[in-house]
């Protein structure tokens, strides 16, 4: 190699590229990464960081009104929108600068600009037009909002926007109902907006488990969100200060701000993936091996642009077991079985292991354990919720397939179970377990409500 050169060259300094871009050099390989945004990619500057930040806030007026049964008196909350962003902001700033530490202390070397692959070996910095020669590349950038096709598309805001809009809309109209569209729905309306979902679908959140979808949007429903199932905006008009959407069925909503989060796609594009050879699946991601590598035996990807499972903590994974096999010559392979998500909603829907229907489909004879009731703290809050648990079991063996959980605190409670559903518990080692009380978990192993199998 000649001077210049590097062993890695990553492009896109999100959570993948820089745990990749860490472990490598910690390996003893000389390392740069490329950043074209800002270091931390999509969940530290515009995702699951910020979002979370959002969902905090958003749940204190659920908690205003629940203290009043408690014997509190709130009086005069007021919520400030740029308070908000401006400490959302401070804080995203901190973590940018300590991803750029990070990098530093490992002995990275940060360019802060895009980068084009030109063969499989070179890559191009576009700011100063430098050539750099490396002995592998890794493809490690993320995915970005698509946006709707219709008349008046122009408008529409997607969740990147969201976290920047210069004041809280009064009135918002959200296209969608995946993981962003239901996350926004709720942070919105929690803030004080009127919202409105629109899903094409007859059912939020498809994939997820159909007990966990009903409970969840009838939960909503209930806190005063408008879902409209089964429409599609068809357009979009500027009305003076005001949007109007039109739906499918001709009913027309006017909002202040109308948000599209229907997908992401993978950042292919102009980066010189073609040129180099590199393969794309029919949606556009890098197609990968197990061990990440694409159809070019020096460049690999991870992460959101492979589309695999567009989560946060499947790319670390991902980037380190690249590492691992590339330069710690550990051959490893990120286990994508298993993974527990949770849409933060209000309340949460959390989720680990097979739906009921996936489980059907995939030949299991079942088990279903499910439970609905009325948290202890709604008894004086007097709000009308209750949360939902399910556990999928399969009837020969006895594992816990899958675990759902809709309610305040899924989330948490659900990367606890998924440690045991990972393991390989049976459902009679969930019996075993003696309840917590009173807790909402604890219902999880005092499940005896057999409604099917
Ligand atoms: P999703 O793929 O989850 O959802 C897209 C939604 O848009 C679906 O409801 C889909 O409907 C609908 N849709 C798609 N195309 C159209 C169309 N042409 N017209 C109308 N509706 C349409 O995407 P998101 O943008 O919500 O999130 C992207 C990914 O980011 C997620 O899959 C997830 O991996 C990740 N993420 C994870 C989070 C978390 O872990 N909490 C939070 C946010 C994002 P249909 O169901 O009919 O296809």
């Amino acid at each position: 190699m000649t001077e210049g050169d590097v062993d890695l060259f990553v492009i896109g300094a999100g959570s993948g590229g820089v745990r990749a871009a860490r472990i490598a050099a910690g390996y003893g390989a000389r390392v740069m990464i490329a950043e074209e945004y800002r270091v931390g990619g999509t969940c530290v500057i515009r995702g699951c960081v910020p979002k979370k930040l959002l969902v905090y806030a958003s749940r204190f007026s659920h908690d205003f009104e629940d203290a009043v049964g408690f014997g509190w008196t709130v009086a005069g909350a007021k919520f400030d929108w740029p308070t908000l962003i401006r400490n959302k902001d401070k804080e995203i700033a901190r973590l940018e600068a300590a991803y750029h530490a990070t990098l530093h202390r490992a002995g990275v070397e940060i360019v802060e600009s895009r980068a084009v692959i030109e063969d499989p070996h070179t890559v191009r910095i576009l700011k100063t037009g430098a050539r750099i020669r490396a002995g592998t590349i890794l493809v490690a950038t993320g995915g970005h909002p698509v946006k709707p096709d219709m008349p008046g598309a122009e408008f529409v805001i997607t969740s990147n926007e969201a976290f920047q809009l210069p004041r809280l809309p009064r009135h918002i109209v959200i296209q969608g109902a995946g993981y962003i569209a239901v996350e926004f729905a709720c942070i919105f309306h929690g803030l004080g907006a009127q919202v409105t979902l629109v899903h094409r679908g007859p059912e939020i959140l498809r994939g997820f488990d159909d007990d966990a979808r009903h409970h969840l949007r009838a939960e909503m429903v209930s806190r005063g969100i408008k879902v409209v199932l089964g429409e599609t905006i068809a357009s979009i008009r500027k009305n003076g200060q005001q949007l109007e959407a039109t739906l499918s069925s001709g009913e027309k909503h006017t909002a202040d701000a109308i948000m599209s989060a229907v997908g992401r796609a993978p950042n292919t594009k102009d980066i010189g993936l073609e040129a180099a050879g590199v393969k794309l699946n029919a949606d556009g991601a890098v197609a990968v091996d197990e061990f990440s590598k694409s159809s070019v035996d020096s460049i690999y990807a991870i992460g959101d642009v492979t589309n695999r499972i567009a989560l946060t903590p499947v790319a670390i994974r991902e980037g380190h077991a690249f590492a691992d096999t590339v330069f710690g010559k550990k051959p490893s392979r990120a286990d994508h079985d298993y993974v527990p998500s949770a849409v933060f909603a209000e309340p949460e829907l959390a989720t680990v292991g097979l739906s009921e229907a996936k489980a059907r489909e995939r030949g299991f004879d079942l088990d279903i354990y499910r439970t609905g009731f009325r948290p202890l703290k709604a008894t004086l809050s007097g709000r009308a919720t209750s949360i939902m648990m399910k556990l999928v079991v399969d009837r020969a063996t006895h594992r816990v397939l899958g675990v759902h959980i809709v309610g305040e605190g899924a989330a948490e409670m659900i990367q606890m179970a998924a440690i045991a559903v990972k393991m390989g518990a049976r459902k009679a080692d969930f019996d075993a377990t003696v309840a917590l009380h009173p807790t909402a978990s604890e219902e999880l192993v005092t499940l005896h409500n057999k409604v099917s199998g």
